[in-house]
């Protein structure tokens, strides 16, 4: 039960972008990847989002996504 609060600036991490063929900073953020199926059950709602890390290469842009179930 924290109550921390977002700061403006993103935080990244350095990571191997493949692209650059080096480490790199990174933008990262989690976010829950929906499913192609728009007719869900509200039962299966919660099983059917995967929590999803995003990282966004600074340099070149490039995305990468890593599924975090
Ligand atoms: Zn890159």
């Amino acid at each position: 039960m924290t109550t921390e609060s977002r700061n403006a600036t993103t935080e990244y991490r350095v990571e191997r972008c493949d692209d650059c063929g080096e480490r790199t900073p990174h933008d990262v953020d989690v976010e829950l990847e929906a499913t192609h199926n728009d007719r869900v059950r509200s039962e299966n709602e919660k099983f059917a989002r995967t929590p999803c890390r995003v990282t966004t290469c600074r340099r070149c842009g490039s995305e990468s996504y890593d599924r975090l179930s």
